[in-house]
Parts: structure tokens; C-alpha cells; sequence
């Protein structure tokens, strides 16, 4: 029999950080999955990063994870969203080619070193008393270890809809997991079904490109991975089109068709990733929805129509995207449909993802409620590292809400637990301004070299980028301008006003990067994004003490009553959603209103405000 040190079950973007996290802690390491070839696969949109998921994937490559590299080395089209609002909520996003993603994925993990990889489906864990002790495959074989992770993704007891015709799978072409299912039901009994859904896969080459607008990546191209300096594929346009009256009167036509509709799903979707059928009843007031057509691939025609995911039946998808401009005479290569799996309540796990009733099992990815590549990698790196950590008896790795997205996501998951599929988005994180994409180096980089998750490349690399940052930095602060020399310049300071660094020069609106570096050879003699990380630390500065005092204010009013009377509905500035979930869970204290799934820091702090004065407005009105 075979043993390991720990054994990672799934070769999805959880499960490949997972293995890769845990060897690189030096634990011999085995990742057992259903498809060997299938390693690295993105089963939905060919895109990676974006709004809160960018931020996700730089701290996993401050962590020296795969996945930014990997998206960097896949990149076809590069974009920062949000660019136009502050550093702290802008996202970076790439549309990658799926063969290059999944190529660079399984080329990083041949290269790492204490990993095997076997091509098995686990059918079941392996417990001694209280304690996981290994996994038995579908050929009868057993292999021990002293830790497991599980990744299964949407695999386990996975049903695949399209209109009413449904079967067990994992994804498209893929088997599901169904003996392993069966066992993990009594090992962990709250479970749930989610659902999620993808749209139907297009020949680029029947589409008439000429009658549509298309759009090209940032001239500027922001990358995932801190070691990227330059794009390594061809870089493409996509293109826009939308739907209209006609292709909502197909759908609104063939409604009761759908899986979703007609009644065949019980699973719970991600509301904020609407399939069409959900945008035309939920929005009906909406006369046209925007559609983005990405190219899968360089090396083929297939696009991926983003915006119109669905679960009705082949023909009525045919007719719908049909009816869109561009797309009139499209042939359909794959249809669209609908999963549903089994997830595990996340409340049944600790802040290292390791099962509480199980010592030694580590649950990450799509099994704990979340949706996206990018959450999936972030807990898979967590749960490996972990899981390493308790074979090998190393210190574990504990993120916290002040020092990453990835504290956030394990503290919501493992304290509210899930009612819809989780993704991440910026406004999830009371401490933005201070944890940023930008910065995701500097607030992990050192603790994963501690912890021997980070090699001797990416360490050196960093250090070296450390030293400058500091010396521009100090530089900065220990220079002094006159406010006479500053109004000189054209900057709107008072010229009796006091002498100044060139650091709080720089919070200064209007002072650009360019003026503080003829000023300053040391700040000068930094790269343009080093110069702009700083100028970014400079002027959230006076923003970053409000923030510590609102996280303050949050903690000092958790005990305050929220009064029975308390109108949810009046409440300025609170989303209908927030408002219905206040209205269902009827907190009693602003502590249990924290606690309930998608309460936001700032949705809590008008709470706090509207429960402390009700009394008085009460009275006014
Ligand atoms: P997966 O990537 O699913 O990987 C699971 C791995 O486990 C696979 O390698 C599988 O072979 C292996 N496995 C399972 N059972 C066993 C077993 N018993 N033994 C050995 N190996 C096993 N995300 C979004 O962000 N937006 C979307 O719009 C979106 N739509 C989606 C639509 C569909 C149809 C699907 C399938 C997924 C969609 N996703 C979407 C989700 C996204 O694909 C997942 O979040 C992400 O892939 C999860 O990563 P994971 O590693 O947890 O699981």
C-alpha cells in the first residue's frame, strides 16, 4: 500500500494550488483526479481575475501560487476594470486561451517538485477513529496519508440540465462522483444543492464580425502575476452585441421549457450571475442586455457569448441567439446548460479549511459554496498549505480580514456560511484601502516565504522591489517643500502654509507622479507602477485611519439593541437586499445582523447609525 503525507483529491483550480502548496511546504504530496488530462480546465468563461476575483489572484501569487502565472502566460486580452475609480476597488482581468491556461498549469505541476500526479476517480475517504487516514480508489487500491484535501468542484452527485432532459455529470463530457458523494453525506451531513450555468458555445466563423463593435484589451496591460513583465500570446479583440425585443420573446416564449422554469432544478444559482431566462423575468423592464463574444482560443473559432447563460432546450437557444445582430445565421457547437452538485455548509470548517469533526480533512473550492476559478484557488492554496502543515506538524496558515480578500472569503464562508453561490466582490471587505491588488505582496509575500510556501525566485524578485519601495519612500518623507514652492508650481496650496514632505505632497489632487519625480532621483528612479504604488499609499493615508476607526466602531457596537420597531425599508442607503435579508432574519442586536450572509461593513455602519438614532426619528416622525 502507498502512503503519502497528503494526498489533494481534484485537479480543478482548487485542487492544483492545493497540491502545489502542499509540496512546496516539502510535503510528499499525491493529486489523484478523475482526468489526468483534464488538469487545470476552466469549465465556464475563459476569463480569470476581475472586480474582487483580481485581488484573489495576486495574493495567491504573493503565496507563489499557479494561477496568475498561468492566466499571464494564457492572456489574450488584458483589462483593469474600474479603472476610472480609486486603486482600492480596481480589478485586473484577463481573458485567457483555455489550451494555454491548462498547458501552463500542468507544466508548473510536472515541474514541482514532491508531487505525483495519478489519474483515478477516489471513490471513497479512509477514516481511523476521528481522523481521516487515506482514500480507496475506484480500482480497489488504497493509498494512506496523514492528510487529505478534497476539491471535487460541481463533480459530486453533478446533474447536468438542458431544457427538461438532464443526466449525472460532472461538467459537459465529464463523469460525476457519485460514490464518494454517498460516503460524504454521512461524514458530513449538512449538505445542499447549488446550481450555476454556462451559455452555448459559438463558431466564431458563422458570426458576421463586421456588423458589430469590438473591443480591444488596455493598451497598458495590467498582469495577474507579480513576475509577468510582458504579454507572452497575441493579444485580441473581442466583440459586443446585444440582445432585444425578439430575443426575449423567444425566451419569455419557452420559459416553462427551461430547466431552471419548469420546475426541474432545485439547486440554488448565483443571483448575481443571471442566466437569460433570469435577466428577462427579473428585469423586465429591460429592453436590450450586452453581450461580450470572447474567443476560447487562439488556435480555434469557438466564442464564448458572455452575459446569456442558460438551461433551456437546444432548439429554443438555436432561435434566441438567432435573433441577435451579428449572430443570424450562428452554428451552435455546444449548448448551453445548467449544473447542479452537492456542497458542504462551510460552518462545518476552521479558519485552516480543515473539517471540525474530521482532524486531517481539508474541504476547498466549489464544494464549500463558492463559485469562480479564482475562489477556488485561493482556498486550495489555503487548504494545501494546511493540510501540509498538519502532516509535517509545520505552523499553519491563518489570514485574517485586515490582511487579505482570502481572510474575508474563509471568514464569511466559515462564519455565515452559504445561501447562494459565493464569489468574492470588493465591497466584501471592510479593510479595502489597505488591502489592494496592488499591494498584495507587500501583506503576504514575507509571511509565505516564513512559512516555505514562497521559492528563492519570486523571494528575490520581491526583496529587491522591497529595498527601492522603501528607500523612494523614505526619500520621499524626509524631503521638504515649502508651501511657497509648491504654489510656484501651480498646486493649490497657500503660500503662508507649512513646509511639507514630498510625501504628503503627493495626497495632494492634481499632483501627478511626474511632478513629485523631477523632484526626488530616488523616486524618479522607480518603474511607473512602483511610483503609482506609492503615490496610492499617499493619499489613502488619511483614509486609512477613518477605515481602522470604522472597523473600531463596528467591534465597540456589536452589543447595541436594534429596536423592534426599526423600518428596514427607511433605512437610506441599505440595498433592497440587504433589506429583505434584515426583514427575514430579524436580528436582535447589531452582532446577529453581522452575521448574516452578505452583510457588508458598510451596510453594518448605516445599521449602526439608523439602530442608535431610531429612537429620535421614531419620536420626529
Ligand atoms: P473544478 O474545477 O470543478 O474541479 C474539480 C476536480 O475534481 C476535477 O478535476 C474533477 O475531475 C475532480 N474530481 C471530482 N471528483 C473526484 C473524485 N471522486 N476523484 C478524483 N477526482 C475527482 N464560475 C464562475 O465564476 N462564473 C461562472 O459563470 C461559472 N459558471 C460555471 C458553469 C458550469 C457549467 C460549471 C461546471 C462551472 C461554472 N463555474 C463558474 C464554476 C467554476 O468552474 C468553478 O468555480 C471552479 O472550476 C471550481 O474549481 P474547483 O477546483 O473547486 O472545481
Amino acid at each position: 500500500m502507498k502512503h503519502v503525507d497528503v494526498i489533494v483529491i481534484g485537479g480543478g483550480h482548487a485542487g492544483t494550488e492545493a497540491a502545489a502548496a502542499s509540496a512546496r511546504r516539502g510535503a510528499k504530496t499525491m493529486l489523484i483526479t478523475i482526468k489526468a488530462d483534464a488538469i487545470g480546465t476552466m469549465s465556464c468563461n475563459p476569463a480569470i481575475g476581475g472586480l474582487g476575483k483580481g485581488h484573489l489572484v495576486r495574493e495567491v501569487d504573493a503565496l507563489d501560487g499557479l494561477i496568475g502565472r498561468a492566466a499571464d502566460a494564457a492572456g489574450i486580452q488584458f483589462r483593469l476594470l474600474n479603472r476610472k475609480k480609486g486603486p482600492a476597488v480596481q480589478g485586473p482581468r484577463l481573458q485567457a486561451d483555455r489550451q494555454l491556461f491548462k498547458a501552463a498549469i500542468q507544466q508548473r505541476l510536472l515541474q514541482q517538485t514532491n508531487l505525483t500526479i495519478v489519474e483515478a476517480e477516489v471513490t471513497a475517504l479512509v477514516f481511523q477513529n476521528t481522523a481521516v487516514a487515506g482514500v480507496r480508489l475506484a480500482t480497489g487500491d488504497q493509498i494512506t496519508a496523514r492528510s487529505v484535501v478534497l476539491t471535487a468542484g460541481t463533480f459530486l452527485n453533478g446533474r447536468i440540465h438542458v431544457g427538461d432532459v438532464s443526466w449525472p455529470a460532472g461538467r459537459m463530457g465529464e463523469e460525476p462522483s457519485q460514490h464518494l458523494a454517498a460516503q460524504l453525506h454521512d461524514v458530513c451531513p449538512q449538505t445542499g444543492r447549488l446550481k450555476t450555468g454556462t451559455p452555448p458555445r459559438l463558431d466564431g466563423n458563422t458570426i458576421d464580425w463586421s456588423r458589430l463593435e469590438m473591443q480591444a484589451g488596455d493598451d497598458d496591460p495590467t498582469f495577474l502575476s507579480f513576475l509577468t513583465s510582458a504579454h507572452a500570446a497575441r493579444q485580441i479583440s473581442c466583440g459586443i452585441t446585444h440582445t432585444n425585443a425578439g430575443t426575449h420573446a423567444v425566451v419569455r416564449a419557452n420559459l416553462s421549457r427551461s430547466a431552471m422554469y419548469g420546475g426541474h432544478i432545485e439547486g440554488v444559482g448565483p443571483r448575481y450571475c443571471p442566466s437569460i431566462e433570469d435577466k428577462i423575468v427579473r428585469f423586465a423592464d429591460k429592453d436590450s442586455h450586452q453581450i461580450f463574444l470572447e474567443p476560447e482560443s487562439l488556435s480555434n473559432a469557438v466564442i464564448y457569448p458572455n452575459g446569456i447563460s442558460t438551461s433551456l432546450p437546444a432548439d429554443a437557444q438555436e432561435q434566441y441567439v438567432r435573433t441577435i445582430a451579428g449572430l443570424e445565421s450562428v452554428a451552435i457547437l455546444q449548448p448551453g446548460y445548467a449544473i447542479e452538485y452537492d456542497f458542504f455548509d462551510p460552518r462545518q470548517l476552521t479558519a485552516t479549511l480543515e473539517t471540525k469533526a474530521t482532524a486531517g480533512l481539508y474541504f476547498a473550492g466549489q464544494i464549500n459554496g463558492t463559485t469562480g476559478y479564482e475562489e477556488a484557488a485561493a482556498q486550495g492554496l489555503l487548504a494545501g498549505a494546511n493540510a501540509a502543515a498538519s502532516a509535517l506538524d509545520l505552523p499553519p496558515l491563518v489570514l485574517s480580514r485586515t490582511n487579505s480578500y482570502i481572510g474575508v472569503m474563509i471568514d464569511d464562508l466559515t462564519t455565515f456560511g452559504v445561501t447562494e453561490p459565493y464569489r468574492m466582490f470588493t465591497s466584501r471587505a471592510e479593510f479595502r484601502l489597505s488591502i489592494r491588488a496592488d499591494n498584495a505582496d507587500q501583506r503576504l509575500t514575507s509571511t509565505g516565504r516564513d512559512l516555505g510556501l514562497v521559492g528563492g525566485e519570486r523571494w528575490q524578485i520581491y526583496s529587491e522591489k522591497q529595498n527601492s519601495l522603501t528607500a523612494a519612500s523614505q526619500s520621499l518623507r524626509n524631503e521638504k517643500v515649502s508651501s511657497r514652492s509648491l504654489s510656484e508650481m501651480g498646486l493649490p496650496v497657500a503660500v503662508s502654509g507649512p513646509n511639507r514632505t514630498l510625501y504628503d505632497v503627493m495626497s495632494i489632487a492634481g499632483v501627478t507622479t511626474e511632478a513629485i519625480a523631477d523632484l526626488n532621483a530616488s523616486f524618479a528612479a522607480l518603474t511607473a507602477d512602483l511610483q503609482q504604488q506609492i503615490a496610492t499609499e499617499a493619499r489613502y493615508a488619511q483614509y486609512l485611519g477613518r477605515e481602522l476607526a470604522d472597523a473600531e466602531k463596528l467591534r465597540a457596537d456589536e452589543n447595541v439593541k436594534i429596536p423592534k420597531t426599526l423600518n428596514y425599508q427607511d433605512i437610506g442607503g441599505l440595498s433592497a437586499e440587504i433589506q429583505r435579508k434584515l426583514i427575514s432574519h430579524a436580528p436582535t442586536t447589531l452582532a446577529e445582523a453581522k452575521k448574516i450572509e452578505g452583510m457588508t461593513p458598510s451596510a453594518m455602519l448605516i445599521l449602526i447609525a439608523a439602530a442608535k438614532q431610531w429612537p429620535r426619528r421614531a419620536l420626529a416622525g
